[in-house]
């Protein structure tokens, strides 16, 4: 028997290796996707070599790339999903009742489709949800003609500005998702790791843009261990609504949702920043 491997490189010396069972390969006009299976992470995917969704951790990313919003506007409505095509994101934005509509924009159909047969954990909502839309178009296009104020909330859930993602990164995409906003409209957005270099770069760079866009932009952080450093931010950022002053955490739990790591406690920590990230936020 031959023990196989997956490595991701974090750095030109550092990587974190998994034994894994291959499930399924395949290049796609976008990227290449790879299904795996491990003991300790269950399956998971990656796209491009990079890790995206793994059964046992996918819970920690999808909880706080959702709940931190609904608890600072519990009236919202209208969500759009850009990217998330494993349908976690979705899967969580579902369990609110108040929320009216869907709209999810993945540029890669054959994303939804293999997670829908290899992790039906996350992409089960696709089938079952009947207030969720899927667009199979590039977000970037999508939001250039989206109406004025048509959505109370746009979760980018997305990969890192390379590839397909880049242009989700963009002066011009984070203005349209301003117009598309609603006067309480909430943007969150995949924010990439402080830790490493090139993600730190990234991260500064899409906070300067937002900044320069959004009269509120904040950023918050949790922990993925199977994201390189573990430590992973979101960004955030509104037109009026601020995510640690407009906290309503009483109205948050008349949803009575349970969850297995948001929590109010942990609203509030998110948002306190180590200082080394809160310099690289501040510098030019
Ligand atoms: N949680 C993951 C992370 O942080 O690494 C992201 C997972 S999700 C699968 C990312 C999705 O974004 C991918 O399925 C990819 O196809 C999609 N995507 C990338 N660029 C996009 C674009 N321009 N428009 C819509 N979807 C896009």
């Amino acid at each position: 028997m031959i023990d196989l491997w997956f490595s991701e490189n974090y750095t030109d010396d550092v990587r974190l290796s998994i034994k894994v069972e291959p499930l399924w390969s395949e290049q796609t006009k976008f990227q290449r996707i790879d299904f795996f299976k491990n003991p300790t992470f269950g399956t998971f995917f990656t796209l491009d070599g990079l890790i995206m969704v793994t059964e046992k951790d996918e819970f920690i990313y999808h909880e706080m790339i959702c709940h931190p919003a609904f608890a600072i506007n519990p009236g919202i409505q209208r969500v759009l999903i850009i990217g998330g095509g494993d349908g976690g994101t979705a899967r969580e934005v579902a369990r609110y009742p108040t929320v009216q509509q869907i709209d999810q924009v993945e540029i890669d159909e054959r994303v939804v489709r293999l997670c829908q047969q290899y992790l039906p954990q996350t992409a089960s909502v696709f089938a079952n949800e009947p207030r969720l839309q899927l667009h199979f178009v590039d977000g970037v296009e999508f939001i250039k003609n989206a109406p004025d104020g048509s959505y109370d909330l746009i979760l980018v859930d997305s990969t890192d500005p390379i590839g397909p993602g880049e242009g989700l990164f963009t002066l011009e995409f984070y203005r349209h998702c301003h117009r598309a906003l609603t006067a309480n409209g909430i943007l969150v957005n995949q924010h990439e790791s402080p830790y490493y270099p090139r993600e730190a770069q990234e991260m500064k760079r899409a906070h300067q843009k937002i900044k320069a866009t959004f009269p509120i932009a904040r950023v918050y952080q949790f922990f993925m261990p199977t994201y390189p450093s573990g430590h992973w931010l979101f960004g955030f950022a509104a037109k009026t609504l601020d995510p640690v002053t407009d906290f309503k955490p009483e109205r948050w739990q008349q949803f009575n949702l349970k969850t297995r790591y948001y929590n109010p406690g942990v609203h509030t920590a998110a948002f306190a920043l180590p200082t080394y990230v809160q310099e690289m936020l501040t510098e030019d």
